[in-house]
């Protein structure tokens, strides 16, 4: 740190210590503890950030808080001037580990990086991890869980739509909890791996091995445990494997594809230890987000690519991240290929076919039924109960309709859950309301105005 003939590290000191006050832990440990005082001039004090993105992501949010500060402080007005500075070590993972001694720099522990871990994969940070309305919750818990593992949100599920970002932000637990804390053991596995290692440790007389393997994890993610369904010895196993853990405090992290309520055939001592934790869900991302997730790919590429063409994408594919990636990927790809500049007129030619069928693959199935409960003055659990008066089948055939309309589930998925129907039943529904929509013409305006509020719902952009 070079001092020079300003010194403003008190006043700046001061001002990041009133910040801390005023604002949530989370947002200070996500916005401020990578941020540092490096040297001052006559009206200015320079910061060491560790990105572009961080930077503008602080100067969008806290400039004026903290100049305000600054100046309330000192009684002149500073400026702050934003230093890069991409080899700075805290630069990996956002999540530190205490709070008021690393705002300031000299007492920050300046920890090397090791090398990366073994299974999770490297890019999956939070500095990575582009945080807005749809997501922060999920992130901040995800965060707190990293910089304390095993103390306050035990067990954690993180749940939501496919290529929401669960896998990264879990792997983001994994990958900060590893630079942080070098004596802690950290397990990462899918369900399916889970389920795989089980089965193998029986066939093979190994079942001390798979134990130890799991229950002496300090940290155990386990990511898509919605693939426990209708695999009784697994969730026997994971029972075990939770209480152990759980009597020692260590952290558990899950993920799902859907609530832990959805979950079909899992037991109920298991789904009760899964609620009760922390359950934190991931929105498809709006259109401000979608924007900031592709500049800051991007960014890491060192690509140009025109901003309406970022534009066309993010207004275009609203599903969820992992097509918004695809997307950009297909137009790099082309652009690398014929070796052209991506132009509007080249990316809307390239991207034709992509978004001329988007997947709304996080229409959810509670979703549809709450939204057709609602519209008839129903519950969502009339959609899934016995009753067949008339004011009830005909919603629930609507909502049946709208599910196979709008979605990837079998006809046997659709029954199962409406309450566990036959498939005939969802089948015959079908016919039903295709049927009377023959006949009944206000019927299919009302099923439009159903699908574009499930839509809506889904796709809050
Ligand atoms: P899921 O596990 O929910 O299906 P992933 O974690 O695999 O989704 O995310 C899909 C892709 O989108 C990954 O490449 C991930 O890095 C990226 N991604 C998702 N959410 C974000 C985000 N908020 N910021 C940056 N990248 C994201
Ligand atoms: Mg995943």
């Amino acid at each position: 740190m070079e001092a020079g003939s300003w010194d403003y590290s008190l006043f700046w000191n001061e001002a990041m210590k009133q910040i801390e006050e005023e604002i949530s832990e989370q947002e200070f440990a996500m916005w401020f503890n990578r941020m540092a005082y490096s040297h001052a001039a006559e009206t200015q004090i320079f910061v060491a950030v560790p990105s572009s993105f961080y930077r503008d992501q602080v100067k969008q949010r806290y400039l004026g808080l903290i100049e305000q500060k600054l100046q309330d402080l000192s009684g002149t007005s500073l400026t702050l001037e934003f230093d890069i500075n991409r080899s700075d070590p805290t630069a990996v993972g956002v999540a530190t580990t205490a709070r008021s001694s690393e705002a300031n720099p000299e007492v920050r522990n300046k920890k090397r990086p090791r090398t990366p871990h073994p299974v999770l994969r490297e890019e999956y940070t939070f500095e990575n991890f582009v945080i807005g309305h749809n997501n922060s919750f999920a992130a901040n818990a995800a965060m707190a869980i990293a910089r304390n593992p095993g103390t306050g949100y035990n067990p954690c599920l993180i749940y939501g739509g496919v290529g929401l970002g669960k896998t990264h932000l879990i792997q983001s637990i994994g990958n900060s909890v590893y630079q942080e804390y070098d004596n802690l053991k950290i397990v990462y596995v899918t369900m399916e791996s889970f389920t795989n290692d089980f089965i193998q440790s029986i066939r093979e007389k190994k079942t001390q091995a798979f134990k130890n393997k799991y229950r002496y994890a300090d940290v155990l993610l386990i990511d898509d445990i919605h693939f426990l369904q209708k695999k009784p010895e697994t969730q026997e196993e994971l029972f075990h494997t939770f209480n152990a853990l759980y009597d020692s405090n260590k952290q558990m992290v899950f993920t799902c594809d859907r609530p832990v309520s959805e979950i079909r055939d899992l037991t109920d001592r298991l789904r009760s230890r899964f609620e009760r934790g922390l359950n934190v869900d991931l929105q498809p991302p709006s259109f401000e987000t979608r924007f900031a997730i592709l500049n800051k790919k991007i960014e890491r590429s060192s690509l140009t690519i025109p901003q309406e063409v970022i534009e066309l994408i993010c207004n275009n594919v609203t599903t969820n991240v992992r097509d918004l990636e695809a997307a950009l990927t297909k137009l790099i790809a082309y652009a690398d290929l014929v070796d052209k500049d991506i132009t509007l007129e080249v990316a809307k030619h390239q991207l034709k076919d992509f978004f001329a069928s988007p997947k709304q693959n996080n229409v959810t199935m509670d979703v549809i039924q709450r939204t057709v409960a609602d519209y008839f003055n129903l519950s969502s659990q009339d959609m899934k109960g016995k009753k067949r008066t008339k004011v009830i089948a005909f919603p629930r055939q609507i909502a049946m309709y709208i599910a196979r309309e709008m979605t990837e589930y079998s006809t046997t998925e659709v029954g199962l859950e409406f309450g566990g129907r036959d498939h005939t039943t969802v089948m015959h529904a079908c016919q039903r309301i295709e049927n009377r929509m023959r006949t009944d013409p206000t019927l299919e305006p009302t099923l439009q105005f159903l699908i574009r509020q499930i839509k809506e719902q889904s796709t809050k952009s």
